[in-house]
Order: structure tokens, then sequence, then C-alpha cells
């Protein structure tokens, strides 16, 4: 009786998942291209633990193969590379895709912007995730968050910058938007691919560049060519992307859509996480480790006049681009909710026990 028993559980349990069992056999191999080389941690960190994570869930089934800068040899064509179909997937960042339409700039971050927890607050929360649909749909793509650097620091300057004139004909790297900004400013502003970054600095290329934070800036040798390091205004919540091609995303049985969609959202996070660590574990030490660094804040002139050149920009822009209207309007909107939240919060918190402390 009990053997009976036993056999119709199997037979019932097998005749329920059978007919599910069959899309999760189904067999997908996905292309993925990343901006970045082979070694840019975490970046690099974070799309392999998506595919990780995808594999794993699928049962190994829904492969993602990545490709690196190295490989695919074109860093900042991934978007067209996606948008036509030669890869699946892209890990980048979408202000690398202001020559194509400026809305896409806020979708990374803006200078004077939002901070992290704020801006993943407005994406998942507060619209953003359907106003970044809305400009990525028109290309054939979805787009996701694909991690975020934290705030970022202001840069590494072979000079030290005391007033507005020291600007004047600097050459620095730094994308997006804030570089219109300083190119306003006088600055003669250029985008390098990462890899390239420490030779033209040390060759005289440019002047000054921006990158991350301490966690990855450090590894990347700066500080021995441009001792002076400037705290940050220009980045504050640098969100990366996932673009995925929009037709081979609709091919994907349902399940394989929430297995993505949860990975890329985990590996994201986590990415958050890792850089908020790496930065910590880099600044306690960096005094006692790098002597020759000196920590600077830009000064009151030169951030009053970049935060009027951002103002009038943002104008120019909403003015000319009306998606970059729509975007920018809603990122107000919810700042000026969640800003109150932070500053009675989190700047308080830390205010109060910097006094008591003094
Ligand atoms: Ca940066």
């Amino acid at each position: 009786m009990k053997i009976l028993k036993s056999l119709f559980i199997i037979a019932f349990v097998v005749t329920i998942l059978v007919p599910f069992s069959h899309a999760e056999d189904q067999k997908v191999r996905w292309k993925l291209a990343m901006t970045w080389g082979p070694t840019l941690h975490p970046f690099v960190d974070t799309v392999e633990s998506m595919a990780n994570m995808v594999e794993t869930m699928s049962g190994g089934n829904f492969v993602i193969r990545i490709d690196a800068s190295n490989k695919h040899k074109s860093p900042f064509g991934v978007f067209d590379m996606v948008k036509l179909g030669q890869y699946d997937m892209a890990h980048t960042a979408s202000y690398y895709w202001k020559g194509k339409d400026v809305a896409f700039l806020p979708l990374t971050t803006m200078p004077f912007g939002m901070t992290t927890p704020e801006q993943y607050a407005w994406f998942y929360e507060g619209g953003g995730m359907a106003l970044m649909q809305e400009v990525y749909g028109q290309h054939g793509m979805l787009s996701y968050p694909g991690g975020n650097t934290g705030n970022q620091m202001g840069g590494w300057f072979r000079k030290e910058i005391n007033s507005l004139e020291d600007l004047k004909g600097l050459k620095m790297r730094i994308p997006g938007f804030a570089g219109q900004v300083l190119a306003n400013l006088g600055v003669t502003v250029t985008n390098i691919p990462p890899g390239e970054l420490y030779t033209s600095l040390e060759r005289g290329t440019i002047d000054a560049l921006e990158w991350v934070g301490p966690g990855m800036d450090i590894k990347m040798g700066f500080h021995k060519i441009a001792p002076y390091y400037y705290t940050g205004w220009h980045e504050p919540a640098t969100e990366l992307q996932f673009l995925v091609n929009q037709k081979a995303y609709d091919k994907l049985p349902e399940k394989y859509k929430e297995i993505l969609k949860v990975a890329m959202k985990t590996a994201s996070y986590d990415m958050y996480i890792e850089n908020y660590h790496m930065s910590s574990e880099a600044w306690s030490s960096i005094k006692e480790d790098y002597p020759n660094i000196k920590i600077k804040t830009f000064p009151e002139e030169v951030i009053s006049a970049m935060v009027d050149s951002n103002d009038a920009l943002v104008v120019q822009y909403k003015n000319e681009n009306p998606m970059f209207k729509k975007i920018i309007e809603s990122q107000e909107a919810y700042m000026k909710k969640s800003r109150e939240w932070t500053y009675i919060s989190d700047y308080l918190y830390l205010k109060s026990i910097s006094d008591a402390k003094k």
C-alpha cells in the first residue's frame, strides 16, 4: 500500500512538473559586450556575477558569454552593437550616449543631483524606470540599472586649482554633463576610454582626469603623476547600465526574463556595496600609504561658477529637448521630497555626532 501511495505521489508530481519543465529546458546562448576591459573591478565582477546567477538559476540553460573591450575593440560602440542585434546585451553607462541624445545623460547621474539612495528610490519607486524605458525604447532596447559607484571624487589634478583662472585651458578627461559644465568655464574637455587614462595623463595629453573614487582610483596609479585629489560635485550617484536588445528579450521564456531581471538587480546592488567597501578600505589608509596625495575641495568661487554653469546648461537643454526636460523635471520634483528626508535623517545624524565631538 505504501509503495502504491509513493508511486501515486511520484506520478502526480511528474504530471504537474513536466509541462513546466519544457520552458526551463530551452537552451539560450547570449553575448554581452562591456565598455570595460577585462580587469576593471568591480564593474567586471558585476557582469560576471549577473551572468553566473542567470546560469545557476536557469539550471545551466541560459548562458551569457561576456566580451570585454579588448575582444570587441569598441568600448563606446556597445550601444549600436546591441541596437543592431550583434550583441544581446551590454554593460556600460548611459551618459556616454549624450552625442546621440542628451536625454540619456540624467539616467546616469547629474552634477549637484541626487545621492545614490535618492536616485535608486527615484528609479524604482519614483517613475525613473518608466522614463528610462521611454528613451531606450526608441532604439529597440531595454535598459536596467547596472550598479552604482556611489559619490565620486572630483578627480586628479597635476596642479592645484586656486581660482577660476586655473581652469582656463586645463585639459581634462571628464565625461557627461559635467564635462560640458567645465567646458563652459574654459576647460578643454575630452573623453578617453578607461584603458588609456593613465598613459594620457602621464604623457600630458591631459592635465587632469576624474575617474571614480579611492577604491578604484588608487589601483589606476593616477596619484603618482597628479597628486591633487579633489572632492566630488559632478557624479553624486553614477549608475551604470545594462542594455538589452528588445527582440532578443521578447524571445526569452517568461521564466528567463524574470531570472535575468532578478540577476541584474541583485548584481547591481552588490556593486554599490562593493564599491562602498573598496573606497572605505582605501580611504582608511590613504594618508599613511600615500602621503604624497593632497586632498582638496574646490574653492567657493569655483564651485559657485560650476553651479551657475550647470543651471544654465540644464535650462538650455530643457528648451532644446522635451525628453530631457521631462526626465529632469521628474528628478527635480523627486529630489525636492527625498532631499528633505536625507537632510533630516542622514545629514543631521552625521552633523550632530561631528558637532558633539568638537
Ligand atoms: Ca567618473
